[in-house]
């Protein structure tokens, strides 16, 4: 690859890097692209701290890191929109919705991900893909697309494409995608035109025709004035095709529905009543076997601690199969914020049966037991290697299997004292199994 200065100056009068060399081939379509999305950032002002450029792979993966002082995202193969979509969400609802998201990916990357993108336009996501159409796989060696058009050379067509290349525009227009642009990377309004899809609330997408010097020129009789006779659509079939005014961008529709949530549970969810008496971030290991309800007392485990004021995550677990196997819970209680769901040394562990068994020690949960740890498990069971204190009880005998578990979590929370045994009760009257599960719960807080 040769690679061709280009001088920048500092003022924002460009948002590429000073004296930025690009680093594609001489007469790469990407450059020219790359250039037209800067010229839009300047037409339209946008701080640089609220543009994101998320980039895929191939040679147009580089395209980010010319940028400067822009967030960037350099994400998967064909993956870049939905991490894309991702930001996008996060900065609607979590922050103050002024992030430009833009999208650079190759016609490689746009058939990898075909499906993220059609999700970004049905969902209106507010980014602006710019699909760099070279109609071939450039950083790979030359190889066809679904972009390749018909009778188009390439290292795996060498006798020229014989399959009719997709038309984007006219599948995301299918998922109700709001902006559609098709424009070749000669056009003198390019630019203009990206500025319009950036402004655009919503889902937008300009595919830019261009080539790729190194291999589409090989086999194939094209200059840069032809390059609308290669897109999937009519050659006349360039500029803004499609403007829709009548779709909510996503934030906006999800900042709605969340107020309108938010005003039905006033009043509602779970009011701390009780205190808890963590020390420190407590992580529940519980296991047996799927249809014993295994994950319904995690559940209430972590009810009654929010009951009793701390904060609480469930993760479960179970094979495809739901209901066969094993059945596994992970719960992380503490009194801070939980950033961390993970479990790395189990505080407690709960085990009622041999698929609960076979489970943890696949996962190395045993193994990962320390001094500290609390073991509960039914009389049955051998456990493989572990540390810590081990309590043996006949929980399913005695509490017959759909209660085991729950029963298990009443015997740790009584050793640990960590929260109030009240608690469990207000929780348990709330279940349709409520009789048998205020039985196990007097059984078990009475003779422990
Ligand atoms: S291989 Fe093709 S797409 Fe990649 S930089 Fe070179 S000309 Fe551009
Ligand atoms: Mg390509």
């Amino acid at each position: 690859m040769t690679e061709v200065t280009t001088p920048r100056s500092t003022d924002r009068k460009s948002y590429l890097k000073v004296m930025q060399r690009f680093p594609f081939c001489k007469g790469c379509g990407h450059q020219r692209v790359t250039n037209a999305i800067d010229a839009a950032l300047v037409r339209l002002e946008i701080e640089p701290h609220n543009v994101n450029i998320t980039s895929d792979i191939g040679c147009v993966g580089l395209v980010d890191t010319l940028f400067e002082n822009v967030h960037s995202l350099h994400t998967t193969h064909g993956r870049s929109t939905a991490f894309a979509t991702g930001v996008e969400i996060a900065d609607s609802i979590l922050a103050d919705s002024k992030l430009k998201t833009i999208v650079v990916i190759g016609d490689g990357g746009a058939m990898i991900g075909l499906l993220h993108l059609v999700n970004a336009a049905q969902l209106n996501a507010d980014i602006t893909v710019i699909l760099y159409n070279n109609f071939l796989f450039g950083m790979t060696g030359g190889q066809n697309s679904c972009f390749s058009p018909l009778g188009f050379v390439t290292a795996t067509t060498p006798g020229g494409n014989i399959v009719p290349p997709v038309d984007i525009i006219e599948i995301l227009k299918g998922a109700n995608a709001g902006f559609l642009a098709r424009k070749t990377a000669t056009d003198a309004d390019l630019a203009e035109t990206i500025a319009a899809a950036i402004s655009y609330p919503g889902f937008a997408l300009v595919e830019v025709l261009e080539l790729c010097t190194e291999y589409a020129l090989r086999g194939n009789a094209i200059r840069g004035n032809k390059l609308a006779e290669l897109g999937a659509g009519e050659a006349a079939d360039l500029g803004i095709i499609v403007q829709r005014h009548d779709r909510k961008e996503l934030g906006v529709i999800y900042k709605e529905k969340l107020e309108g949530r938010k005003e039905e549970n006033k009043g509602g969810g779970i009011e701390p009543r009780y205190e808890n008496a963590l020390e420190k971030k407590t992580g529940f290991v519980i296991a047996g076997t799927a249809g014993e309800r295994v994950q319904s007392a995690a559940y209430i485990l972590v009810q009654a601690a929010v009951l009793s004021g701390a904060n609480a995550t469930q993760k479960n677990d179970n094979p495809i199969t739901q209901g066969t196997g094993f059945s596994t819970s992970e719960v992380v209680l503490s009194r801070d914020k939980i950033l961390y769901t993970g479990i790395d040394v189990p505080d407690v562990v709960i085990v009622v049966s041999e698929d609960g068994v076979k489970d943890l020690a696949a996962k190395g949960v045993f193994g990962a037991t320390n001094d500290e740890t609390l073991i509960v498990a039914d009389e049955t069971l051998e456990l493989p290697g572990c540390r810590g204190r081990v309590i043996r009880l006949p929980l399913r005998r005695r509490y017959l299997p759909s209660g085991a578990a729950f029963a298990g979590i009443l015997t740790a929370v009584k050793i640990t004292g960590i929260l109030p045994a009240l608690a469990f009760q207000d929780v348990a009257v709330t279940q349709k199994r409520s009789e048998e599960l205020l039985s196990i719960l007097e059984h078990v807080m009475g003779e422990i």
